[in-house]
């Protein structure tokens, strides 16, 4: 199974004539809500693409909708906390010409209790997946935890930030990033990505496929993109990392899970929106690209 220490986020749209100027108060046009924050949807992902997923996080006395939502997709939500600070959202303005502003509060995401963290991974063991991101409190503790108990432990270093990749590194079997990431990180570290010590590095080049790096050996392979015409490129990473890790959870090479992955990840850009359009594992081999 997966386990998955991640945010949940409410992404709040609202649709306005311009951007308010200062002082401007605007009504907005439209309103919709969604399910957001990237720990949810690599846990929507890796479930959409077959394997359990118990998600590993909080929500504030606001979030029976976000929390309901991610159970609705099947994801395990036992592990989802109710905090006294507010649901993790984004405010997210949308011009007419499709340009945006968000507002990002993490919220409940970084308010997470050890003890339950603790609780939760005390029911992991060798053969489960630990995963983990860069929107929540709490994940240096996670991996030593995970990695205590067996589990293949990934990280995806997004949103990047040099600290916090540093304060995981050591304890990693598995780090995934795109393009811009690992430049952050090459920059940070001042090393390759085959000279951090992790087993496995996966890094994801948008159009231009995914590469892989084997550690001990620097051995790369690389996995060609699908051509498709992209709309909407949110969420593809995350639906290309849940994917991967799905992959080896039941099983598959990294080969063969890197290639279902991209798949997915063609599909998810060819789709407006995140959560709710993540390609099911049968919609994936049915594709013909
Ligand atoms: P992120 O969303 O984290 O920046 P990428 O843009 O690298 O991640 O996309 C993740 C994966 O999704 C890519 O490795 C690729 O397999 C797939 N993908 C992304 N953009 C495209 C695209 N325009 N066409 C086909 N596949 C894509």
């Amino acid at each position: 199974a997966i386990w998955n220490l991640g945010s949940i986020n409410l992404d709040m749209i609202y649709s306005l004539p311009h951007m308010p100027a200062a002082g401007e108060t605007l009504a907005a046009q439209n309103f919709s809500r969604f399910l957001g924050g990237k720990g949810a949807n690599m846990s929507v992902a890796a479930q959409r693409a077959g394997s359990v997923v118990h998600h590993i996080g909080g929500v504030g006395p606001d979030g029976d909708w976000a929390y309901d939502r991610l159970a609705s997709f099947d994801v395990d939500t036992a592990h989802v906390a109710r905090s006294e600070t507010v649901t993790g959202h984004a405010i997210i303005a949308v011009e007419p010409g499709g340009e945006n502003q968000i507002i990002l509060y993490p919220g409940a995401n970084r308010a997470l209790q050890e003890v339950d963290l603790k609780q939760a991974l005390s029911m992991a063991g060798p053969g489960d997946t630990f995963i983990c991101q860069n929107e929540t409190n709490l994940q240096s503790e996670a991996v030593g935890y995970a990695r205590e108990k067996g589990m293949r432990v990934c990280y995806a270093a997004a949103p990047f930030e040099a600290e916090a990749v540093a304060a995981v590194l050591t304890n990693l079997d598995f780090l995934i990033l795109n393009e811009i990431e690992a430049q952050q990180l090459e920059a940070s570290t001042g090393k390759a990505p085959d000279a951090l010590g992790v087993d496995d590095v996966i890094i994801t080049l948008g159009s231009k496929g995914a590469r892989h790096i084997k550690g001990a050996s620097g051995t790369v392979r690389d996995v060609p993109a699908h051509a498709v015409t992209a709309v909407d490129t949110t969420g593809a990473g995350d639906t290309f990392t849940g994917y991967v890790l799905a992959g080896l959870d039941q099983g598959l090479s990294m080969e063969e899970a890197m290639a279902q992955a991209s798949v997915a990840g063609a599909l998810m850009v060819m789709r407006h929106g995140t959560a709710d359009v993540i390609p099911t594992l049968d919609e994936v081999n049915k594709a013909k690209l």
